[in-house]
């Protein structure tokens, strides 16, 4: 098996004196590992363009469905040094990309979220101190994953509500029985925030001027409901390794 794609560099991982493990998002194969060969010995080309972030062209060569296939080219097409650069903005993305190690499956194509990242990386280059976008890429990310909270109505009944329980993702009303556990309650202006932020193209959403208030509520409750979601997560796959 041989094939070359383009990708970004999600993870890289030291193996042995001067080897790397590579995690990918790419293009047309969803998220792999690849086997790096001596990347670290000299400063490379090879080496450079496998710092997090960079978006490069890879070749890939392996037995078929082999579990970590060999890199054998990989070249620079957009390094985004500059957000690798800015430490606070480089933290933000890395929030983006634990999200994606955590929801997309290996070798799974049926989201697309290679072209959402790479779009979500152009637009952050050049909007580093923008918290409106960095949430909103955060929302976008989670609806295209299939775990976005449910703010709007009430799980249960369809009402309006706006008590929101973690553990089920959703807010509920006090007519409605309630979930055990943590819970917040979310004002009218948050809910109205996460609306437009989730269906709003990235272009508007970093022209959106809110209350610091609001965006720093609705901030708390996705930041809290992602926290929720990768504990769960990285829980159930050690549940399912000790069986
Ligand atoms: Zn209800």
């Amino acid at each position: 098996m041989h094939y070359r794609t383009e990708g970004i560099v999600l993870r890289t991982r030291e193996y042995g004196e001067a080897d790397l493990i590579v995690t990918f998002l790419t293009d047309d194969h969803g998220l792999i590992n690849a086997f790096a060969k001596s990347p670290r010995k000299t400063k490379s080309r090879f080496g450079s363009s496998l710092e997090p972030l960079s978006h490069v062209r890879l070749s890939v060569w392996g037995k078929e469905n082999a579990a970590l296939p060999r890199l054998t080219q990989s070249d620079i097409i957009t390094s985004f040094q500059k957000i690798r650069e800015s430490y606070d903005c480089f933290t933000q993305v890395s929030e983006l990309i634990e999200l994606i190690l955590t929801c997309v499956p290996e070798k799974d194509i049926s989201f697309n979220v290679f072209g959402f990242l790479l779009s979500a990386l152009r637009e952050v280059s050049g909007n580093c101190s923008n918290p409106v976008l960095f949430l909103s890429l955060k929302v976008k990310l989670l609806k295209i994953a299939g775990f976005a909270p449910k703010l709007g109505s009430c799980a249960r009944c369809g009402n309006d509500a706006h008590m929101f329980y973690f553990s089920e993702g959703s807010v509920f009303c006090s007519n409605c029985s309630t979930p055990s556990g943590q819970a917040a309650e979310l004002s009218p202006g948050t809910i109205r925030l996460y609306e437009c932020l989730s269906s709003w193209k990235i272009d508007k959403v970093c022209r959106v001027r809110t209350d610091e208030k609001i965006l720093k509520e609705l901030t708390s409750v996705i930041g809290s409901h992602v926290k929720y979601y990768i504990s769960k997560e990285k829980k159930a796959r050690t549940d399912h390794i000790h069986v």
